[in-house]
């Protein structure tokens, strides 16, 4: 078939099903993005079908990159629209595990902007495209065709109930965690596919702050990590700056270790971290929203690529394929990743059954990355449930990734060269093998260059603006950086 006349469907107008729509542009006579909320908002709003975008979202500078491709010039589009570059380590106060990190020259840097801004921007650019028709409030409803090919999907309108059947010769499904395809399959006389599960329980509160009067200029953000090796749920707390001059606050703790939902005591969570700055920082500040919860947090994972009867014509992409702890910020990177993939190999061969095939194991390669970083470390927090047939979560193969990790992190603290090596794997710009490289271990050999930090590592202008708070605690708690 002549490429212009192929049609596909995409499932979900979130970050994952923009960015295949974008892609698929490049492939398909026309692309239909269905999604079941209201997209026609005029600039960034909050919507239903997005609850998520209320809480914290990072966007490493992996994940930049390769939306710079599928749409350049993004990265400084969202600048201009008020998002945050934040350098790293150089532009975050980070308290890990392994005690305070120095801030040394930037290794990578993440975009700090709300969920709305990013996707809202996005969703702009890529409708740009004539190609790309969105048709929103229609819920997507089941798969058409059988067993071994998806021909279509039935979807429904929201505003009067009607059905409707779309034809495709490819269906990409990114509805996000809720996704309902496994069900769909079900109804197409499929067996189960196989999906691993790992859940620490994590439960976020996130609430947003005018940045106070006394930060003039910029401000770095703020984390404070938990301990994995303490045998205690784990608590964290990031703070990081927005657009229209806010802060966005995240607090988290895992099973046994919740944050509650009561605007109340959401500063005197932040004060039992490990260490209290960040209910310092926020403890003056204007709270403009309540605290809003979000407990869809598990790692999940479908293994779409293991299927021995995989009907043609379907992928799954984002969310729906794979979801992750939200603590590592790794979602967004592997949605961008995965439509890249899926460029990468439709535009290297036909959408026949065979580039089918690559695409869903160039997708598993993506997810797999980000899967194995969070739920090696998520199975250290108590009371995490397992559910998964993937032996690098039994104890020794675990333990022994977990040893290199501690080493490489303690180490990174004090180690500029090492801390670099490390922020390249925690982005995801670099995978947990580039640790083993001889630059990396003769570092490691040749221990820390700098000394251990007691305190939050602010520069002396930083220290400055801290000393205009009304915050006496502030002020005393954060002396010098070393
Ligand atoms: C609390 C929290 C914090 C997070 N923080 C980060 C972070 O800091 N960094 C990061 O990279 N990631 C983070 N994530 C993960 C990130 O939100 C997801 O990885 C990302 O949203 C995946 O995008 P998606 O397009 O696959 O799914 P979604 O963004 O969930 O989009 C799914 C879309 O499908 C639509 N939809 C659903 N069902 C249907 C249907 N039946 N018919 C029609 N439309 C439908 C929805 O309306 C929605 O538009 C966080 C997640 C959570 C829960």
């Amino acid at each position: 078939m002549n490429p212009g006349e192929r049609q596909a469907v995409v499932l979900g107008g979130g970050l994952a099903g923009m960015l295949a729509a974008q892609v698929l542009a490049r492939h398909f006579g026309t692309v239909t993005v269905v999604d079941r909320d209201d997209l026609g908002a005029p600039g960034p709003q909050p919507r239903t079908g997005l609850p998520q975008a209320r809480h914290l979202h990072q966007l490493w500078s992996s994940g930049a990159r390769v939306l710079d491709t599928l749409l350049p010039g993004l990265t400084q589009q969202l600048l201009r629209a008020g998002a945050k570059r934040v350098g790293i380590p150089t532009g975050n106060a980070l308290f890990s595990a392994y005690g305070w990190q120095h801030r040394f020259p930037e290794a990578q840097f993440m975009l700090s902007a709300s969920r709305d801004l990013l996707d809202w921007t996005v969703r702009q650019r890529v409708r740009a495209d004539p190609r790309v028709v969105v048709r929103d409030r229609t819920q997507a409803d089941g798969l058409l065709g059988s067993a071994e090919a998806v021909t279509g999907v039935v979807v429904r309108s929201v505003a009067d109930g009607e059905t409707t059947e779309l034809p495709a010769d490819l269906v990409v499904d990114a509805t996000g965690r809720a996704s309902a395809t496994r069900r769909w399959l079900a109804e197409l006389g499929l067996r189960p596919i196989e999906e691993d599960l790992v859940d620490t329980g994590i439960t976020y509160a996130t609430r947003l702050f005018r940045v106070p009067e006394w930060v003039d200029g910029s401000f770095p953000g703020v984390s404070v990590q938990p301990d994995h090796r303490d045998g205690r749920p784990g608590q964290s707390g990031y703070l990081l700056p927005i657009e229209g001059d806010r802060w966005i606050v995240a607090l988290s703790g895992t099973r046994g270790g919740e944050p509650s939902a009561d605007d109340a005591s959401f500063t005197e969570f932040a004060g039992n971290l490990r260490h209290p700055i960040i209910a310092e920082l926020i403890g003056d500040a204007e709270p403009l929203t309540p605290v809003q919860r979000s407990r869809s947090t598990a790692n999940r994972r479908l293994y779409p690529e293991r299927a021995a009867d995989w009907p043609t014509g379907l992928l799954l992409l984002g969310d729906s394929m794979a979801s992750f702890n939200p603590s590592y910020g790794h979602g967004m990177v592997t949605a961008a990743r995965s439509a890249a993939v899926l460029d990468r190999e439709l535009s290297s061969g036909d959408a026949g059954p065979a580039t089918m095939r690559r695409v869903m194991r160039g997708l598993a390669d993506v997810v797999d990355e980000a899967w194995t970083f969070a739920t090696t470390q998520d199975i250290c927090y108590p009371n995490c449930r397992i559910r998964s047939g993937d032996d690098r979560l039994l104890p020794q193969q675990a333990n022994a990734r977990r040893e290199l990790t501690d080493a490489i992190g303690t180490a990174a603290a004090r180690q500029p060269e090492i801390a670099s090596a490390l922020f390249d794997v925690v982005t995801l710009a670099a995978p947990v093998s580039s640790l083993m490289q001889p630059r990396v271990l003769g570092a490691l050999r040749a221990g820390p260059t700098h000394p251990p930090l007691k305190a939050p590592p602010f520069t002396a202008e930083e220290l400055a603006m801290l000393r205009r708070s009304t915050r006496r605690t502030v002020r005393e708690s954060t002396p010098a950086a070393g």
